[in-house]
């Protein structure tokens, strides 16, 4: 009987997380193309694929499509999972931020995991702001600006220097940012 109850509490529990997960801002996501439709509609209003999840969870689906062989769905997931805070999301944004060719989907990694991250993943930021593509620098270094402390203000200093006027000027707010922080 316990065991049953148990069962069930967590079923609705599971119900209810999916129903605020889907039906986010009266908004339902696409399992097939990911575009934002009205939680009244049936089908998708880009795809017309039936607007239907299936009872694998929204989060896994999301992380599953960041594998998607179409890149506007990675784009999309990768978007989508900076309103999910759990760890698997945070490896898997981090996995694509490493992988990724493509400028955008890594710039987009970037500010997704800058979103649901503290400074855990400072040492991923640090990373990207040297030698990410130019959209993913910008990103790594607006996130250093808003979780690092005073010790990383030398490598942003260097990015001062870069040759790019664009990372120049991001590296100088990030730094303005910290000391705003600290109060310097
Ligand atoms: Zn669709």
């Amino acid at each position: 009987m316990l065991v049953f109850l148990g069962f069930a509490a967590a079923r609705l529990i599971l119900k209810l997380l999916k129903y605020v997960f889907y039906k986010k801002d009266m908004k339902i996501y696409c399992p097939n193309c990911f575009c934002t439709n009205e939680s009244n509609q049936n089908v998708c209003k880009e795809c017309g694929k039936a607007l239907k999840w299936k009872d694998e969870s929204y989060e896994d689906e999301l992380i599953k499509a960041l594998s998607h062989k179409d890149p506007r769905i990675v784009l999309r997931a990768a978007e989508i999972l900076s309103d999910f805070k759990g760890d698997r999301t945070k490896k898997a944004l981090t996995g694509i931020i490493f992988k990724s060719k493509g400028p955008y989907i890594q710039a987009t990694a970037v500010k997704s995991l800058a979103n649901i991250s503290s400074n855990e993943t400072l040492k991923i930021f640090k990373k990207i702001a040297l030698s990410g593509t130019l959209p993913a620098r910008l990103n790594a270094i607006e996130a250093m600006g808003k979780k690092s402390s005073l010790k990383d203000i030398d490598l942003l200093k260097k990015l001062e220097k870069d040759n790019s006027e664009t990372i120049k000027a991001r590296a100088e707010e990030a730094i303005i940012n910290i000391r705003k922080r600290y109060e310097l």
